[in-house]
This record gives C-alpha cells, sequence and structure tokens, in this order.
C-alpha cells in the first residue's frame, strides 16, 4: 500500500509513525509546503549577548508549542520514553505560576506553583470549585456541552468578577480563541483544554507539566529521524481522489497513492482537493475558521505586570471588558518556564530575563526583538477556532463519516478537541485504524449521538474515570 501524509506537523509525523508500526507497514511518502519540520513546534536560538554580557548567550525559546502534561499526555508520555526521553532527565518540570494583570497593574494577582497566591480569597474559591465542578459536569451533564462561557457561569452562579478578572483573561491566553470575546466560546472546548493541559478536575499536584530539555523542537526532530522518510516540499499539490486510488499533481509532483492523509489545516486541505471532495467532506471541512497569530521573543518588559514581583511563567493579560475584540494574547518568561532557579547554569544569575509574546497587547519596539544570528525571531501561526460549529463536527459523527471518502483521511490536531499533541495522537490513531481496519471499529475514536457518560472520548473517559463514579454536587 502506498500512502502520501500531507504536513509534517506532529499530526502528520504521528500518522507515519503509526503506520510504521503496523504488520503491513506501507510505503510512506511525507510532503509539506514548508521546509520546516513540526509545524506549530519550533524551538528558535536567541543571541542574548548584547543584552547580558556576563550570562550565557545563547538560548532558546519555544515560538509555538512549549508543554505538555506527563499525567494526562499518556499516548505522548509513551513514545516520548520510547524514543528515550528520560523524565528528570530531557523531560523536566517547569515552574507552573501564573500571573493576571491589567495593563496598568491596578488588578494585578499572581498563583505560585506551590499554589500560594495572592488572590482575593473570593476569586480563588470560585476559581478552585470552576475547577472541580466544570470537569464534572462536562463529563456526565451533555447538556452544558453547547453552552456558552457566559451561560455557564451564570447557571453555576458565578461571580461576574470571576469571569472578568480570572476565567475570560485566561481564555484569552489559549490559541484556539476566536476573536469575538472568550464569553462566548464553549464551555466544553475550554473545559477539555483545561483538563488536558493543566490538570484540572483532580486534586492539587495533578498536572506535571514538563518542557523538554533542548525544546520541543528536539523530539520533533527524532521522531522524523525514526519515520526515516525525508519529508518532500511541495507548495503546489492538487489532489485528484476517487473510489480506486488519488493522484497528487503539481509541475514538480505526479503521483498515485492508495490513500492519502491530510493532516494540513481543514480549510488547505479543502482548497488542494481539485477532485473527489464529497459533500460531506466539503461540510466538515467548511466548519473551520482560522486565527493568525505572531510570535515573538524579546526583552520588553512593558507587556510583563507592571509590579515585578508578579512576573510569572505564564502572564495573562487582563483585557479592557470593553475591549473587542481581544485576540489571544499571552507572555512567557522563558527563565521560569525552562525553570533556571532549578538549574546550576543558570540559578547564580538574575539574568538572562527574555520572554515570549504571542500577540503582545503593546508593540514590541524592535530593539528589544530578539536575534539570532541576526534575524528576527519571530513567527506566524495559524490555527482553528474551537467554536461551537466545530464541536459539533468533532462530536456528531461527521469527522468519523468522512474517514476513507475516495481513500481521503483527516488527522490533524483540528479533528480532535483543541488539538493538544495528545489529542493529535488520538486523532492520527483514528484515522490510521479506519484506514487499517476499515469503519467497523469508528466507535473506538468517536461517539457519534452518544449519551453523556459516552460522550467523551475513551482517552478522556478512561483519565477521569472517577468523575463517572461520583455525583455531581
Ligand atoms: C501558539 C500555540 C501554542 C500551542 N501550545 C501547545 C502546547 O504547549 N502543547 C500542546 O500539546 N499543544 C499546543 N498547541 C497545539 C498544537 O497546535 C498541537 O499540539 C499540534 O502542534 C498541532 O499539530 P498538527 O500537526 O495537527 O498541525 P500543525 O502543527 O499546524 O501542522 C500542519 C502542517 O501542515 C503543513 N501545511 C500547511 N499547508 C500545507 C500545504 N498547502 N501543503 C502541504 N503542507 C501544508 C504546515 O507547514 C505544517 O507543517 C499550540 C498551538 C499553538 C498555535
Amino acid at each position: 500500500m502506498k500512502v502520501a501524509i500531507i504536513g509534517t506537523g506532529v499530526s502528520g509525523l504521528l500518522t507515519a509513525y503509526l503506520l510504521k508500526q503496523q504488520a503491513a507497514s506501507p510505503d510512506i511518502h511525507l510532503f509539506d509546503n514548508t521546509a520546516h519540520i513540526g509545524g506549530n513546534v519550533d524551538t528558535r536560538s536567541v543571541d542574548l549577548h548584547d543584552k547580558y554580557v556576563s550570562a550565557q548567550s545563547v538560548r532558546w525559546a519555544d515560538m509555538g508549542v512549549n508543554d505538555f502534561n506527563l499525567t494526562t499526555y499518556w499516548r505522548i508520555k509513551e513514545l516520548l520514553e520510547k524514543m528515550g526521553f528520560e523524565e528528570g532527565r530531557d523531560l523536566l518540570e517547569l515552574e507552573n505560576s501564573t500571573s493576571f494583570s491589567t495593563g496598568d497593574g491596578n488588578v494585578s494577582y499572581y498563583i505560585n506553583a506551590d499554589e500560594s497566591h495572592t488572590m482575593k480569597q473570593k476569586l480563588w474559591d470560585e476559581y478552585k470549585r470552576f475547577q472541580n465542578e466544570g470537569t464534572r459536569h462536562l463529563l456526565r451533564d451533555s447538556s452544558t456541552h453547547y453552552m456558552t462561557v457566559e451561560q455557564y457561569l451564570e447557571e453555576n452562579n458565578y461571580s461576574k468578577e470571576f469571569g472578568e478578572y480570572n476565567l475570560y483573561p485566561r481564555i484569552n491566553g489559549m490559541y484556539f480563541v476566536n476573536q469575538t470575546h472568550p464569553k462566548d466560546m464553549p464551555i466544553k472546548a475550554v473545559m477539555d483544554y483545561y483538563m488536558l493541559q493543566e490538570g484540572f478536575g483532580k486534586d492539587k499536584g495533578n498536572a506535571k507539566r514538563v518542557y523538554l530539555k533542548d525544546g520541543m523542537s528536539s523530539w520533533i526532530n527524532k521522531l522524523y529521524q525514526y519515520i526515516g522518510v525525508k519529508a518532500v516540499q511541495d507548495d503546489q499539490l492538487g489532489i485528484y481522489a476517487g473510489p480506486d486510488s488519488v493522484r497528487l499533481l503539481s509541475p514538480q509532483t505526479d503521483e498515485t497513492f492508495d490513500a492519502v492523509f491530510f493532516c494540513c489545516h481543514a480549510d488547505t486541505a479543502l482548497s488542494m482537493i481539485q477532485q473527489g471532495a464529497t459533500s460531506d467532506i466539503k461540510k466538515a471541512l467548511n466548519a473551520y475558521t482560522y486565527n493568525d497569530s505572531h510570535a515573538v521573543a524579546h526583552t520588553y518588559a512593558p507587556v510583563l505586570p507592571p509590579d515585578r514581583a508578579a512576573w510569572k511563567t505564564y502572564n495573562i493579560y487582563i483585557h479592557d471588558p470593553d475591549e473587542h475584540p481581544r485576540p489571544y494574547t499571552i507572555t512567557y518568561v522563558c527563565n521560569r518556564h525552562q525553570n533556571d532557579k532549578q538549574n546550576p547554569d543558570y540559578n547564580q544569575f538574575e539574568n538572562p530575563e527574555y520572554f515570549l509574546s504571542l500577540n503582545p497587547h503593546k508593540n514590541i519596539p524592535e530593539p528589544f526583538i530578539l536575534t539570532h544570528k541576526g534575524r528576527p525571531v519571530t513567527r506566524n501561526f495559524r490555527h482553528n477556532v474551537l467554536d461551537s460549529n466545530v464541536l459539533e463536527v468533532q462530536n456528531d459523527g461527521t469527522m468519523t463519516a468522512i474517514q476513507g471518502q475516495n481513500n481521503l483521511y483527516f488527522a490533524g490536531g483540528w479533528t480532535m478537541g483543541a488539538g493538544l499533541h495528545e489529542q493529535c495522537y488520538y486523532a492520527a490513531e483514528g484515522a490510521v485504524a479506519m484506514l487499517i481496519y476499515g469503519r467497523t471499529n469508528q466507535h473506538q475514536y468517536y461517539t457519534p449521538g452518544a449519551s453523556a457518560d459516552e460522550y467523551a472520548p475513551e482517552y478522556l473517559r478512561s483519565r477521569f474515570s472517577e468523575f463517572f463514579d461520583r455525583p455531581v454536587t
């Protein structure tokens, strides 16, 4: 069997990896429109020597994907271990601390890694209640799934203050938020993310958030090497699909495949399919809209909380309540993210202090933008919005139904939840199973029309099983 995979982000590589694991491993061909391997995973070197002469002068920043939660990323953890990454040596705990501040610092508080905090007690109590209750509602009560965040807060008697000064700003720091207002996002999208990435729903200490010693690209490069297929760079592919085979055609490519996996974005896939996009495929892929984000590595402190004591790993900007639209905004203090306090190479230094901002609320002046070999360390990302249309096609069986139509398969992070790496793994696994075993296994991966308890994908159900056994209070 000859298979093409379009997109060399983690989903494309995981699809290739899983195909390679099959007894009759297919002949795998990888394509991408850029030379970069890793998609949203992009570790870049930054030169600090101009800024801090006494410190180590070259360090790195993860521009997009930057951490995993080992407590909930089961499959990714397993795979990392298989590839030789060791917890404590290569997978290192980051400093899991967060600040929330308005631009003028009038509202400013933080939560440290040990959960000591400067939050008002009432707000803290609501935050903890949301952490526990939200997860249980999400898993047990499907009527909450399509509620907006605002409806959920109102229905469960949360204060306006909790929304304005904690939850909405935090949602604004999630990469799949849309440009309208966080209150209009589906609560399920937010809670899914909180559960997987931040370990909500379990007692304190559940989240084991790690960074990779040499940045996220280090594992992607290893995975790519393991697959052992050199990606073809081609930005003009046209896809001609039919019941017998699929032809890939461009000025440089003309090849026929038994199956093609799209691991690029939904709208890109649709624009590439010149022939063979069924009405089901069109309906599914048209549900997606996209946001563009700009990441910049810098040393410009005014995008951080005015009070320096409040600088934490994740710095959440509290937008003005009337501000519309509100783009995705967050700033990382890289030294904290890379847990310098624990690192003997750096812990004697106050510096070098450098930051990574996504869509900073203030323009970063050019002299503060970090460079490497003279080039600014910036990067643009596209990510799908996780709105109610998307949740619907992800969960009502549409995504399952389109797998294999005209030998086309879909496995990007966009096909499952927020597309965190763990979800990319399951999405790839589901799509590969559809190719290898056919449609009979689909219930294992998606649950069309399922009841509340069945609604959550298998991986969430097994991981959070205690919530199914406990009454919602
Ligand atoms: C800013 C940001 C931060 C994130 N942080 C985290 C995190 O900390 N942890 C986590 O688990 N997840 C994180 N995510 C989610 C992340 O997107 C997913 O985990 C994952 O990287 C998505 O991988 P993917 O392969 O599905 O898509 P992508 O990474 O988007 O890869 C798509 C690939 O398709 C290629 N492509 C595009 N157009 C074409 C074309 N015409 N022809 C051929 N190829 C094409 C692209 O070049 C790219 O290589 C983050 C996302 C963003 C945007």
